[in-house]
Order: structure tokens, then sequence, then C-alpha cells
């Protein structure tokens, strides 16, 4: 759910936002690295509730038994175990034959209804959607905006447009919200960095392990979605891939990972 990034030129005003940059780091639970987030989690939380209400009345929410069965199943092991204190979980599956899935800020976690011949068993399902979980606890949203607003043309673009009674800009918002796939308006084009990527997959396997999914089980989703994606062929590249491409580097990153995984494995 993105769209090309308009490039209108506007004048930057660096200076205020270097200023703001220097109280703003904030630590990743988990992995213990620091980022940069120059926007409170408030503000995120409040797009991500605001977004996913609209997201519910738009699309067609599925009603198969089995696929809200699993989810609901999968979401319960889950949020046992995933430190995202101030969450109100909400797990809702969705008519689209596109394999896709994401999580917003607020603990808001869409499932497509292509999803589901890919992700196979529960394990497979909860290691997409832990891995978009875990975008969401290590505020890569927020973290891409705020580096994207402290440099370049991007950034003058999210500075841009009028402030909202939250004090966010228009930009910025939508930019938040299209980094978790599910930009509605504005659109910038704004995909994680292959460092959040790597950091997701991590966490996302440490979430399965704690729940009581074998993590190795993730290793074996990201090939199913290598093999779909030969089957798709290169002109139909859906979605979920394109911003995640799924590549040997990955899949041996993850397999690297999985030992301090498996030492947090209650199967
Ligand atoms: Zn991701």
């Amino acid at each position: 759910m993105r769209f090309p990034l308009p490039l209108p030129v506007f004048f930057t005003t660096g200076v205020a936002v270097s200023a703001i940059a220097i109280s703003a780091c904030t630590t990743v639970p988990d992995t213990g690295r620091r980022q940069l987030n120059i926007l409170p989690a408030s503000q995120e939380i409040s797009m991500g509730l605001t977004e996913f209400q609209k997201y519910k009345q738009e699309k067609r929410i599925s009603n198969d038994p089995q696929m809200n069965a699993r989810l609901q199943r999968v979401a319960a092991q889950l949020t046992r175990v995933i430190p995202l204190p101030d969450a109100q979980w909400e797990f809702v599956v969705f008519e689209d034959a596109t394999p896709n899935a994401f999580a917003l800020p607020g603990g808001k976690v869409g499932v497509h209804t292509g999803l589901f011949e890919i992700t196979e068993n529960d394990a497979g399902l909860a290691a997409v959607v832990g891995h978009e979980i875990a975008h969401v606890v290590a505020r890569h949203g927020g973290e891409r905006v705020s580096q994207t607003t402290m440099t370049g043309v991007a950034g003058s673009l999210l500075q841009a447009g009028l402030k909202g009674a939250s004090g966010i800009t228009s930009g910025q918002s939508s930019a938040i919200l299209g980094a978790y796939g599910a930009a509605s308006s504005l659109g910038v084009i704004l995909p994680f960095s292959r460092k959040q990527e790597l950091e997701a997959d991590e966490l996302g396997a440490l979430y399965m392990a704690r729940a009581g999914y074998d993590p190795h089980e993730a290793v074996a989703m990201w090939e199913r979605f290598a093999a779909y994606k030969g089957r798709a062929g290169s002109g139909s590249k859906p979605e979920f891939l394109s911003t995640h491409p799924v590549d040997s580097t990955r899949i041996a990153k993850l397999n690297e990972f999985m030992p301090r995984a498996m030492s947090e494995y209650r199967g």
C-alpha cells in the first residue's frame, strides 16, 4: 500500500529538527538498539487506531471460520509475550487475495485471506504476524520518519503541510502509516530499512519461541514465500514481497539467529 513519492521542492527547517532530536532517543526492547524517534509514541498510537477504524470500514472483513479461528489462536499465544503494554489488541481477517499482513501502532493487526495459503499452519502465521508486530514494538515507522525528516527532500515534504491538533504534519502521519503498510492518502515511499527488516525477523523469531512455536518455522515460511514469488513470476509481485524481499542473505541471517531464539523456545 505505497504510492509514488511526489517530489515538490520545499525549504527545510533542519536546525529546529536537530534541536528536537537531541532528546529523542529511544531503545528497542530485546535488541537494546538505540534509535532516533522525534515523534511521541502516543501520536503514533492514535494514528494507528484511527487508520485501522478506517480500514475496517473500507475493506471487506472475512467470515471464514477456519482463517479467523487460526488468527485468534495465534493472537492469543503471541499477545501473552509481546512487550506492547499500551496495546488495544485486535486481529482481523480481510477479504483480499493478495498475500499480505500489517500491524499498526496501538496493537491493530490485519491479515489478508490470501496470506493463509502461504503461512500454511499456526506457526507460519505466527511468523508473519510476529514479524509485523515487531516493527510496531521497535517503532520502526516512527524511526524511519524521524531519519527522513532529518535529511533530504523527503524530509522537507514531511515537514510541509499543516500541523494537526496533535502537532504532527499530514506528511509525517501518512509516512508513518505507510511504513507500517497502511498509507491511505498522501502516500510516501518509505520502506523499512534492511536493518529494520532483520531486526523484525529476529524479534519475530523470539516472540514465536516465547509463545511456544518452533522459530525454525519462520525460516520455512520465508522459504515458502520465496517459492510463491517464483511461481507468481516477476510480473505479479505481491505487495508484501515488494516490501519484504526474500533472498538467501535474509534467510541465512535468520538461520544464524536460531540458537538465541531456540534458547527461549518453550515448546
Ligand atoms: Zn517487515
